[in-house]
């Protein structure tokens, strides 16, 4: 989500007619986009905005914009006083404070017409149509961000996202549409559709498409080879969402699904509002309706270890779950306190650093073998990769089910869907090499 907004920001910038600098030092405007979803990444936030200080204090034209999740939605009074440096204070996703602010700055200079053509910037329609990316992205980048739902009002107790980036809404179709359409003129072959619960795109909205019809009606967009979609939560993926993904080729079959615990009573005090057996039956219908042909259908979840009280006995269960459904990719993090969080007020955290660390390495081991397994059964067979750009003298591209593919070629292939043979396949990654389409076609 984050990398969508500060393309937004970029694009917005670059339509005022600045350009992107390569080092702060030669920055005039420099925009610090924030994530605190968990502590590590708060510090890291802080410790990037102190980093700024003695170059505002060289430079005090420089413009410091401090934006998304650090500052939330609901007033920055405090951070203003502790960051008297930081000249603009913008909510997640929203470039217009800093627009507005640059826009005014300027005004004193401007003619009336011309900053109110500036100011067209701010209109959501008008960025998404005309220039969806940064001018270093454009006709370079293959695989694009779209958030379709903003926010989340599901309130995990856990989870400082309703609180920082608001509740829940979603975009209208037809800018969403507008931003893909020109994503796929400015070079782009697939896009990822972006939202907390992805799978309610469309609640709030009377009359307009659910997710389900926003992938139809993308997938009739010429030009555009692969649509996937996250983060889906357990309690909202529907079989209409399911059967849209067996029936419409773009749409990929890799699903992003969070469990976050194995044990109910964990699961009920994170206010999750599903049960493992309902995680397990989930699981047996994506796999049911999407696992076709080699490569099939993949599944990545992430986890929580060591929440408020969870047992040793609570952790096995997890544990087992995943040994159990064997689950392409789990992302494992590690409990830490978000202050003003339900769990923050309600619960100790009580579990050990050093016990979340070993319950967090033991998953890793676990997961490492597991992806290393499924990794194995690629080994020899064709699939179809989406080429994105040369790292290291090797092409990268990603299978339907994301798995990371690399080959060696002289050819240009970014943007490209190639048939692949996997010659070798380890957990993280695998290497091949490109195959004739007629090779393809009578596999
Ligand atoms: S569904 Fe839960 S974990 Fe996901 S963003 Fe909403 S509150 Fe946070």
């Amino acid at each position: 989500m984050n990398v969508a907004d500060s393309q937004r920001v970029s694009s917005a910038l670059e339509r005022m007619g600045l350009s992107f600098s390569r080092s702060v030092e030669e920055a005039d405007v420099i925009v610090l986009n924030t994530c605190v979803v968990r502590q590590s990444a708060e510090n890291k936030a802080y410790g990037r905005l102190y980093s700024l200080k003695p170059l505002k204090e060289a430079h005090p034209n420089l413009v410091i914009n401090l934006m998304g999740c650090l500052v939330g939605v609901k007033g920055y009074e405090q951070l203003q006083k502790r960051f008297p440096f930081v000249d603009v204070f913008s909510p997640p996703s929203d470039p217009g404070p800093l627009i507005a602010y640059l826009t005014q700055e300027e005004s004193r200079l401007l003619e009336h017409e011309e900053t109110t053509r500036r100011f067209a910037v701010m209109d959501d329609e008008e960025i998404a149509s005309v220039l969806p990316l940064p001018a270093a992205e454009r006709g370079m980048l293959v695989s694009a961000h779209v958030p379709v739902v903003l926010g989340c009002s599901h309130a995990c107790t856990f989870c400082i996202i309703p609180y920082r980036r608001g509740s829940e809404r979603s975009r209208p179709a037809d800018t969403i549409l507008a931003e893909v359409r020109a994503l796929v003129a400015q070079g782009v072959r697939e896009v990822t559709f972006l939202g907390q619960i992805v799978d309610r795109y469309g609640k709030d909205i009377s009359g307009g498409p659910n997710l389900a019809g926003l992938l139809r009606m993308t997938s009739d967009i010429d030009g555009l080879e692969r649509i996937r979609f996250l983060t889906s939560h357990p309690s909202w993926m529907t079989d209409e969402l399911l059967g849209t993904v067996a029936e419409l080729p773009k749409v990929m079959p890799h699903i992003e699904v969070p469990v976050q615990a194995g044990d109910d009573q964990v699961l009920a005090n994170m206010r999750r509002g599903y049960t493992s057996d309902d995680y397990r039956r989930l699981v047996g219908k994506i796999r049911g309706r999407l696992n076709g042909d080699m490569p099939g259908v993949s599944i990545a979840t992430d986890i929580i270890v060591g929440f408020p009280g969870e047992t040793g006995a609570q952790f096995q269960r997890t544990y087992d779950l995943l040994e159990e459904l064997k689950l392409d990719v789990a992302h494992v993090a590690r409990y830490s306190i978000r202050p003003g969080t339900i769990a923050d007020r309600r619960y100790v955290d009580d579990v050990s650093a050093s016990e979340k660390m070993r319950r967090f390495r033991l998953l890793e081991e676990q997961q490492e073998r597991i992806a290393s397994e499924i990794a194995a059964r690629y080994l020899g067979e064709k699939v179809e990769v989406l080429f994105e750009e040369k790292v290291k003298g090797r092409w990268k591209g990603r299978t339907t089910t994301n798995k990371l593919v690399f080959i060696e070629t002289e050819d240009d292939l970014a943007g490209k869907v190639l048939p692949v043979r996997i010659t070798w396949a380890g957990p993280w990654s695998m290497q091949g090499a490109s195959i004739r389409r007629e090779e393809w076609e009578t596999h």
